[in-house]
């Protein structure tokens, strides 16, 4: 993905909202206030899986990186099964896709993404 999609999200929210705001040239305060924080929350979900895409804790299937989670039942470390896109979401309701390294559990056979 695009490291400053954000950037491009907030460009376009910002102009999304000019034509809106021409659209609707007797918009009250509330209602603009209503489509601001609407699409706001679209940038927020950007940003949320920007963030949450970039630290480190995806990573730790590969070599060298940081050591593998644990089974919060078993505790012993999970195995890497590849990577699986998890939808999560947000406070606002905004759904957020975030491609995370599935984890296997040798002991208890359990399948999960670690739990951080
Ligand atoms: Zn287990």
């Amino acid at each position: 993905m695009d490291e400053h999609a954000w950037l491009h999200k907030s460009t376009e929210i910002l102009t999304d909202i000019k034509t809106w705001r021409q659209a609707h040239p007797k918009a009250t305060f509330v209602e603009i206030e209503d489509e601001v924080h609407r699409r706001m929350m679209e940038l927020e979900a950007q940003v949320l899986q920007e963030a949450a895409q970039a630290s480190a804790s995806r990573e730790w299937g590969k070599l060298s990186e940081q050591p593998a989670p644990l089974c919060p039942t078993c505790a012993v470390p999970l195995q890497a099964r590849g990577r699986r896109q998890r939808t999560l979401q947000g406070n606002g309701g905004e759904c957020v896709q975030l491609e995370r390294t599935y984890g296997w559990c040798p002991m208890c056979g359990n399948s999960l993404f670690p739990p951080r």
